[in-house]
């Protein structure tokens, strides 16, 4: 991948680069097609990335179906898939981390405490391998996309990054990999994160400003729902992702849900 990265570079070419782990959705070819508009050339990776995963987490579990992505891949113009053996990214002796001091420590930091380490590791490299112009990221990973954006400035990679908004089910599910865990009743459950993020936005418009009052109301409607349990429900500063008491200009609503044994994730931009 190096060596055509240099080669295409060396050509002339711009390099627009989405990097997933895999089992692609319609989320995940958004993205792509956003690539395509930015470079002569796209790229993906499709990684499950051991490195972002907890011990207790779902890395043996997640689905994987190469033969089907890259068909997918192939069919919104993607040029290369790069899909790597754990081992070829991880030697042995491997120690070398990038970790972000105070924004991996948000929202998802306190349940997942090594994840955002990985995601910043593995974008790194997966940055030095495929030397993009361009990188594209998904807002259903919100937090990550704030870490990245953060990261890219504080280490100087020559790199734009774009951010894609949420792609969500017809019904308004966030659409994500992680869907497909979810039996039938759960996923029934699992339009609670939407309903109550657009409960949010419709208080936002009538007047609400309180973040407390947001919040509660967004937790018991999802715990309304039958097999729910809140990780965390927030309402923050976009960049700095730090709490806010008030809601006066854009504003993050982040959540995290367990829905029987499956953590998802959703959020909205409240605007007033
Ligand atoms: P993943 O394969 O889950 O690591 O996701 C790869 C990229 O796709 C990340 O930048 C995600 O934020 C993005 N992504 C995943 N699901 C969605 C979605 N429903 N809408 C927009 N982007 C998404």
């Amino acid at each position: 991948m190096q060596q055509e990265s240099t080669r295409l570079l060396q050509a002339g070419k711009t390099i627009a680069f989405v990097p997933t782990m895999g089992y692609l959705h319609e989320g995940h070819l958004a993205l792509m097609r956003e690539g395509r508009k930015h470079g002569d050339v796209l790229v993906i990776s499709i990684f499950v990335n051991p490195t972002q995963f907890g011990p207790a987490e779902d890395l043996q579990a997640y689905p994987r179906d190469l033969d089907r992505d890259v068909s997918l891949a192939e069919s919104v113009g993607v040029d290369i898939v790069f899909a790597p053996e754990p081992e070829a990214m991880y030697e042995k002796a491997y120690q070398t981390y990038v970790d972000l001091e105070v924004l991996s420590g948000y929202l998802c930091g306190p349940s997942r405490p090594s994840h955002f380490r990985g995601v910043a590791s593995v974008v790194t490299k997966l940055f030095n391998i495929v030397k993009p112009h361009i990188a594209i990221f998904g807002e259903k990973d919100y937090q990550q996309l704030t870490i990245i954006r953060r990261m890219v400035q504080d280490l100087n990679f020559d790199i734009r990054i774009i951010g894609v908004p949420i792609v969500r089910e017809p019904d308004g599910l966030a659409m994500s990999s992680r869907n497909t865990y979810l039996s039938e009743d759960e996923r029934h459950s699992a339009l609670s994160l939407f309903q109550s993020l657009k409960q949010a936005e419709e208080s936002v418009a009538k007047g609400t400003r309180d973040a407390k009052q947001l919040i509660h109301a967004a937790s018991e409607l999802i715990l309304s729902s039958p097999h729910t349990k809140i990780d965390y429900v927030s309402v923050c500063d976009p960049e700095t992702l730090e709490d806010v008491d008030r809601v006066e200009g854009p504003t993050l609503m982040a959540l995290a849900v367990w829905v029987g044994k499956t953590r998802l994730i959703d959020n909205v931009i409240l605007k007033p």
